[in-house]
């Protein structure tokens, strides 16, 4: 049986890792984070969840749409309802993290475990991660965000070079937890960029429960990138009293926090569905092959598992 490794436990490398699963191959998937999903996040607090990262997640290939039928069928997916949606948002129930859940069921997952070194010998492909685990197999398939493969990979592989090529934006997120319902304000509003260039009631999703409200703004990607390297609590008083302009006077505020993300969503995509050496045998996959979205995520990761199983049946 060939093995693999799969480095990244996002919608990537769980649709690479799954589909080689059960295709009968050994797979181990390693990621730093302790929890699974990546940028499908979720931040648990005392006062309920808040999906900081991927806020819902819509389908255009008919295999991801039936996936996510699956998904919802196990009640871990369902559709957030809004007044004059053209096409079903998803998002994961009771959080965003939960989307993934039916892809890692089953699966060897070790984390956290941040992979440090890669590299090749004679048996196949050497991996070691910051806990001082190694981990040896035929093959390796990354899944992580361009410019942290590109740090990883650099003088490992010639595939490395085509990662230059993508590019990210930035996104400053907020969430604030409310004692009291914003009667008046829209539940969900969007611009183009600026502090508030997303602004969502977290707890009208599908399966989050609890008193009060949850909020989540996201700025947009011109206004992160000016802002990216200020410390966060100065974000998070701009952010604050720029909600605070579109809502009106806010209710009692229960807690508030701020998370950066440095490579939120793909600006310039790799336009290929992942990449593939079959000779040495190492891959990549992620959203930044195909485009911004979850979806990309997926197909990509699935077209990685692909490549790698047609290069064992030859
Ligand atoms: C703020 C924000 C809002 C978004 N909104 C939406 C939206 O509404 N709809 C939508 O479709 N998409 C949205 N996206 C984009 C979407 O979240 C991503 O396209 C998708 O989740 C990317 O999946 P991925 O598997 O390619 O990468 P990731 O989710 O980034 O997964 C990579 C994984 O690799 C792990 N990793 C990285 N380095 C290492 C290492 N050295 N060792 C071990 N593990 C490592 C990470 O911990 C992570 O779990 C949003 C993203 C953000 C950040």
């Amino acid at each position: 049986m060939t093995s693999s490794i799969v480095i990244g436990a996002g919608m990537a490398g769980l649709a690479c890792a799954r589909h080689l699963a059960d295709s009968g191959e050994n797979v181990i998937v390693l990621d730093k984070a302790r929890g699974l999903g990546g940028r499908l996040a979720t931040r648990r607090t005392e006062y309920g969840p808040f999906d900081h990262g991927a806020q819902y997640v819509t389908a255009r290939d008919a295999g991801f749409a039936a996936w996510l039928d699956q998904a919802a069928a196990t009640g871990l997916a369902a559709p957030w309802e809004q007044l004059g949606m053209e096409q079903t948002w998803w998002v994961g129930a009771p959080g965003m993290s939960k989307l993934v859940a039916p892809l890692a069921e089953g699966l060897e997952i070790r984390n956290p475990c941040r992979v440090e070194t890669v590299g090749q010998d004679g048996e196949g492909w050497l991996v070691a991660c910051e806990n001082g685990e190694m981990f040896q197999a035929d093959r390796l398939a990354v899944a992580i965000p361009a410019p942290q493969a590109k740090t990883l990979l650099s003088g490992v592989t010639p595939l490395a070079d085509r990662l230059d090529a993508v590019r990210y934006a930035p996104c400053w997120t907020l969430m604030l937890s409310l004692a009291e319902p914003l009667e008046q304000a829209p539940r969900v509003y969007r611009a183009s960029d600026g502090p508030c260039a997303w602004i969502a009631c977290d707890s009208t999703k599908p399966g989050r429960s609890g008193e009060g409200e949850n909020w989540v703004i996201q700025a947009g990607p011109g206004w992160s990138d000016t802002h990216l390297e200020e410390d966060p609590e100065t974000v998070h008083g701009l952010l604050c009293s720029a909600f605070e302009s579109w809502a009106g006077a806010l209710p009692e505020i229960r807690s508030s926090q701020v998370h950066r993300w440095r490579h939120a969503r793909v600006l310039k995509a790799l336009e290929a569905p992942c990449l593939w050496d079959g000779e040495a045998g190492i891959g990549l996959a992620g959203d930044w092959c195909l485009g911004p979205r979850v979806e990309a995520a997926y197909l990509s990761g699935r077209a990685l598992a692909g490549r790698m199983l047609k290069t064992q049946s030859r």
